[in-house]
């Protein structure tokens, strides 16, 4: 078993570890395992969103409109491109996840048509599967589920499941609860060969995994920024249109801000050539800038780092995990290959919102994902070895001294 001074040395190895610094850390000894929910705050944003504020929307007025913002949504997709393996031109941030995917998915299935069926697993986001039930419903299909069985499901299940009515398949890259990477090549080539168009949620991979949707052939993709890209509390969302597909899209929810001509206010809707068209309306400019620094520091420490570092945090915390006694009744809820998995763990106990709380209660921050998971975040900008060394540490504590059992077992509100 690795030993705390160990952990230390592997901080002091770290080329990530100067990265720490740039963010907002008021309390240093909270460890803080839910980056993956919401990342933390770099301390560069504090003072560009003031700029925004204060600059652009306070002198510059509805000037600024024309100087700096109109262009945001394109430039911040240009900047976010190389961490997805997509073109400058090809990504878009704007909305929310849900918001994209229900765009995306409804474009997806109008080209598609007569095939109306969404295939997806089990085990995906619950927005996800409620957006996409919905979309495949309206275009006279349904949704059709593999059974992702507590990880992920395999490329050969998803596979089986297609036929010539699935139109489009989506699915997380990395899964929510899990952890469970999938392999994007291959599902992109089987859902190809069967016919259908492919839609990809990187809300759990854009900042740790690497991904390469130009190198999987990929159709269509969404994800967040709010994670593993700290862009702040509900940071605009981002999708990602192949090249060859943008003139064949129309998305369904048709604004002035995807229209071809928006200052010629023509009655008639023609979508805009290229990314714009999948925008809707006006953009928050505020929650953009807040997003900005966030992306530019995870494109700064590149994402081959992020993910190296990653894996070395979660292997650690399967290390840890593996030296629990096991009368806790600990098992793991994540896949033990690092290769297998995104850049979180998650521990299932039966007890696990206690466990959570009392987590907690002791300055350790992870979530839990019902009905069993503690999940415990390693992003990589600013979580040291020593910190899950740490973690674990609290944890034995309080499995030792029955600690969880002072805390409610009634999850309630955010958990
Ligand atoms: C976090 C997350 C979302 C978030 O969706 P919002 O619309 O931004 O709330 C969507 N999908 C997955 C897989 C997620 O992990």
């Amino acid at each position: 078993m690795i030993t705390r001074d160990e952990a230390i040395a592997l901080d002091r190895d770290d080329p990530l570890a100067v990265f720490r610094d740039r963010f907002v850390i008021t309390e240093p000894d909270l460890i803080y395992l839910d980056g993956n929910s919401l990342g933390r705050l770099p301390k560069a944003t504090v003072e560009r969103v003031r700029a925004t504020m204060v600059e652009e929307w306070g002198n510059g007025l509805v000037g600024s409109w024309r100087s700096a913002w109109i262009s945001q949504p394109a430039e911040l997709g240009a900047q976010l491109a190389p961490l997805i393996g997509a073109d400058p031109d090809e990504v878009l941030m704007t909305d929310q996840t849900s918001v994209n995917l229900y765009k995306l998915a409804a474009a997806a299935l109008e080209v598609q048509a007569p095939r109306s069926t969404v295939l997806t697993d089990s085990g995906n986001f619950p927005s996800d599967v409620y957006v996409l039930s919905g979309v495949a419903e309206q275009a006279g299909g349904s949704l059709r589920m593999v059974d992702s069985d507590g990880g992920a499901p395999s490329a050969e299940s998803i596979a089986a499941a297609l036929d010539e009515r699935v139109g489009l398949v989506s699915l997380s890259h990395v899964n929510f609860k899990s952890g469970a990477l999938l392999d994007m090549d291959l599902v992109t080539s089987v859902s190809h060969d069967a016919g259908a168009l492919t839609l990809w949620d990187l809300s759990h991979s854009v900042g740790a995994v690497p991904v390469d949707l130009r190198g999987a052939g990929a159709d269509l993709a969404v994800g967040c920024t709010y994670k593993y890209l700290n862009g702040g509390p509900g940071a605009p969302a981002f999708l990602y249109v192949a090249r060859r597909l943008q003139e064949k899209l129309t998305q369904p929810i048709r604004g002035w801000w995807g229209q071809q001509d928006m200052f010629g206010f023509d009655l008639d809707y023609r979508p805009a050539a290229g990314m714009s068209r999948f925008a809707t309306g006006t953009m928050p400019m505020l929650s953009l800038a807040a997003a900005r620094e966030g992306i530019e520091i995870s494109a700064e420490a590149g994402i081959e780092q992020l993910r190296t570092k990653g894996k070395a945090l979660t292997s650690l915390m399967v290390d840890l995990f593996d030296s629990l006694p096991s009368k806790y009744g600990f098992t793991l809820g994540s896949p033990r290959s690092p290769e297998q998995r995104g850049s979180h763990v998650s521990l299932r106990h039966d007890d696990g919102y206690r466990i959570a709380q009392a987590l907690i209660g002791r300055g350790v921050v992870p979530d839990f994902r019902a009905p069993d998971l503690v999940r415990l975040g390693a992003a990589p900008l600013y979580t040291r070895f020593v910190d899950v060394w740490d973690a674990f540490t609290r944890l034995r504590d309080i499995m030792e001294r029955d600690e969880h059992r002072h805390y409610s077992d009634q999850p309630s509100g955010v958990t």
